[in-house]
């Protein structure tokens, strides 16, 4: 989506073909922060670590509706914690430089419970604060591929591409795509072809060459959700070191509390991961340690998985760099892969110029360092609820004249029957699981209440689109069917 934007936004012609729904695969399963990677900055990858703090600057003033600053309190408990941190957290302030979101400080035991109420207090020392990034990922994919849309891009969701286009010399000048609600197939020629798909990268890859050498591997990580009470506050906690040597997040996101992540390399792609037993325990076990009322399975109100495209090396998968590749097979057939949501800005850019040379295509300068995100909107806090809309959030207002759309959907998520509407008509949403996952995040914050939802969206949703109750039943039934997936049984 990234490159669909930077494409657009140069001036040259653009289709994006999407295989389910945008943000489908991992950039919907996120921790949701826009950050340099402290992390990364302990395995000495300065240059990832300085471009992505460049990049979250860029972004949350690209994207102010959307993006926004979030204070973290790594606690310490062991005297040399505040002086090791402490530094480190310096650096990270000074890497950032004009893209600084508020400088680190040490805390005293008192000023780091009252930032983290529902730490535990026992031999807690003090902590360390300091300022990241955080943001809706489903939702600015869902704001870039408007920008793109904007800027004149085609773009189609439920539609796979299934094969490429070749000139004479065998170059690849174009793919073929299969619309999945017409069963149309599709020839779509163009000077470049950008395969960025993620875990899928191998997978479309050998669309073109059967024999193509893999290029990537596969890790999972899970997050839990809560409900506020497990972590007070506006403040997020931040484990640096857990029993396998990583970071784990509780943070506050759209009035929950969500924990993540794990790192565990699974085989090959999948579109829908589940969540392991060993992972929801081991982020039980590991909150459990740092919070006064430790959650259990019944506290989890939802669980989801992603799976992190990395490119290969040597090591575990958590010590894999987060780099991005672009990488262009003998046909010219050019993928971009790795890399952080962080950084998606940056990667795009580098894709566009590597496709304007292979593509000789005109060198049109890069336009998305100072680009608007579609609906950006200083001040967009005073929208409440419809925040992450921005200058969308009037028009959605504006539907709510009808009373029939000025309607909760469930009273413990503040999404209306307006949003639902919305999704359809002007974000493409179509089906019920395109509004509750990814346009409102219903299934991500609680699944039994997106369970609920799922009946009222799919006769909305049967309104618009002209389909019948037999078509909205089933919707429900296959909504239903994978809600039971983000529930912790
Ligand atoms: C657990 C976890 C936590 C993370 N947390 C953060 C974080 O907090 N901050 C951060 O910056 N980064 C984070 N990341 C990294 C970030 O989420 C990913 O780098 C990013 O989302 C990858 O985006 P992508 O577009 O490459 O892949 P995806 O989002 O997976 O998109 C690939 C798309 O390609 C589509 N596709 C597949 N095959 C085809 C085909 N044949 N035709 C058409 N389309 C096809 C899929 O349907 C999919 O939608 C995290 C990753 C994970 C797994």
């Amino acid at each position: 989506m990234g490159v669909a934007v930077d494409a657009a936004a140069r001036g040259f012609s653009v289709a994006l073909v999407e295989a389910h729904d945008f943000g489908k695969g991992t950039s919907s399963r996120s921790t949701k922060l826009v950050h340099g990677g402290v992390r990364y900055l302990e395995q000495g990858n300065i240059s990832l670590v300085m471009s992505a703090l460049k990049e979250r600057g860029l972004l949350r003033q690209n994207a102010p509706h959307l993006v926004h600053d979030l204070a973290f309190v790594v606690p310490n408990y062991s005297w040399w914690e505040a002086p090791f941190y402490g530094i480190g957290l310096k650096l990270y302030d000074l890497l950032a430089g004009k893209y600084g979101f508020g400088a680190s400080k040490l805390l005293n035991r008192q000023e780091t419970l009252e930032r983290l109420p529902g730490l535990e207090p026992e031999g807690l020392l003090g902590g360390v604060v300091y300022y990241d990034g955080q943001f809706d990922d489903a939702r600015l994919l869902i704001h870039l591929a408007m920008t793109a849309a904007d800027h004149g891009a085609a773009l189609v969701n439920y539609c796979p591409a299934t094969g490429f286009l070749r000139d004479a010399d065998g170059y690849v000048n174009g793919v073929t795509a299969r619309d999945e609600e017409t069963r149309e197939e599709l020839k779509l020629p163009a000077r470049v072809v950008v395969n960025a798909t993620g875990v899928f990268t191998d997978q479309v890859r050998r669309l073109d060459d059967p024999d193509a050498e893999p290029l990537m591997v596969t890790s999972q990580g899970i997050h839990l959700v809560f409900d506020r009470t497990f972590l007070k506050g506006d403040t997020a906690l931040m484990v640096p070191r857990t029993s396998d040597g990583r970071v784990l997040f509780v943070i506050p996101w759209h009035g929950h509390a969500v924990a993540g992540t794990t790192d565990t390399p699974v085989e090959g792609p999948s579109l829908e991961p589940r969540p392991m037993a060993e992972e929801v325990e081991f982020i039980l076990e590991t909150a459990g340690r740092y919070l006064t009322r430790p959650p259990g399975r019944k506290d989890v109100l939802a669980t989801f998985a992603g799976l992190r495209p990395l490119v290969k090396g040597e090591g575990k998968t958590s010590a894999l760099s987060r780099d991005h590749v672009i990488h262009v097979d003998k046909s010219g057939l050019v993928s971009i892969t790795g890399g952080k949501w962080t950084t998606y800005r940056h990667m795009a850019e580098d894709c566009v110029d590597h496709a304007i040379t292979l593509g000789r295509l005109p060198d049109m300068p890069c336009a998305t360092k100072n680009l608007h995100i579609h609906g950006y909107m200083e001040n967009a806090a005073e929208l409440g609820s419809l925040e992450v809309y921005g200058t969308d959030a009037e028009a959605i207002r504006g539907l709510t004249a009808d009373p029939v759309l000025d309607t909760r959907l469930h009273p413990a998520l503040p999404y209306t029957a307006a949003e639902a509407v919305w999704a359809v008509r002007e974000e493409m949403a179509r089906t019920v699981e395109d509004v509750l996952a990814r346009r409102m995040r219903a299934l991500f914050l609680n699944a039994k209440a997106a369970m609920v939802m799922a009946e009222p969206v799919a006769n909305l949703l049967a309104a618009e689109l002209g389909r019948d109750e037999h078509w909205a039943a089933a919707q429900v039934k296959i909504f239903n069917a994978l809600a039971e997936q983000y529930r912790v049984g």
